[in-house]
């Protein structure tokens, strides 16, 4: 597995779509997915120049963040327990995944305890998949402003794991449609919220399209994972 060359092969995918879309490629963030992976591969990722990396289990990232070098950039992408969630705080500089009030208001509580910040985002889902985590659009709109309001947490934005299509494109009106409901929020907040995180391995070039700033690529960076992790 060549790291480095798969991620030159991402990055020139991704200044290729800005240029098409009229984007700054500099307004992309590539995030690599590291869930299941050794220490020896983000090292690998971040020798080739990755500085954010996602990891969607705490269990996980708590033996394996202290292995790493201290520079990287951990973001939260799982579905976060209440009980979690001081590791979580402790561990990540941002989570991405945060779809409930309670579980705001447990993250701030810890905070407040860490005498932290916490930047997140609001995981939204929009094809109300069952088997999925996330706000569903209307109740997202109606919690938004008791989100806002917690002291410790800066609300920067959505992030969405679209249902699996076979084609990329096919995802589109997903994309779409998280970011309509990133200008309905602002609107709402009366304030601009930079960040949008959405396009994994098979659809990063449609989501940046469609204007996403962080991109959560795992797969295309590191290969196949194990069918099942090995933690
Ligand atoms: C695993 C995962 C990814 C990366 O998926 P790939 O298809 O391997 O790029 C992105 N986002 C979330 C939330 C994930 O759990």
């Amino acid at each position: 597995m060549d790291i480095a060359a798969n991620l030159k092969m991402i990055q020139h995918r991704i200044v290729a779509v800005c240029e098409r879309a009229g984007r700054d490629p500099a307004t992309v963030t590539l995030m690599a997915v590291s869930k299941t992976h050794p220490p020896e591969m983000v090292q690998a990722a971040a020798n080739a120049g990755i500085t954010h990396f996602g990891e969607n289990k705490v269990q996980e990232a708590k033996s394996k963040i202290p292995q790493c070098s201290g520079k990287l950039r951990w973001h939260f992408i799982g579905h976060l327990q209440s009980n979690k969630a001081r590791d979580a705080v402790e561990l990540f500089e941002m989570i991405q995944s945060v779809d409930s009030l309670p579980l705001a208001q447990e993250i701030n509580k810890r905070c407040e305890q860490a005498g932290k910040r916490m930047p997140i985002l609001l995981e939204v889902n929009l094809a109300g998949e069952a088997s999925k985590f996330g706000y569903a659009p209307e109740r997202l709109l109606a919690e938004l402003t008791d989100l806002n309001a917690l002291p410790r947490l800066e609300v920067q934005g959505l992030m969405t794991v679209p249902p699996w299509k076979p084609v990329a494109e096919q995802v589109r009106p997903f994309f779409r449609e998280a970011r309509e409901l990133k200008q309905r929020c602002e609107d709402a907040l009366g304030a601009p919220l930079p960040q949008l995180s959405m396009g994994m391995s098979g659809d990063f070039e449609v989501a940046i399209e469609e204007g996403a700033t962080v991109v959560r690529v795992g797969t295309a960076l590191f290969g196949e994972r194990a069918r099942r992790p090995s933690q």
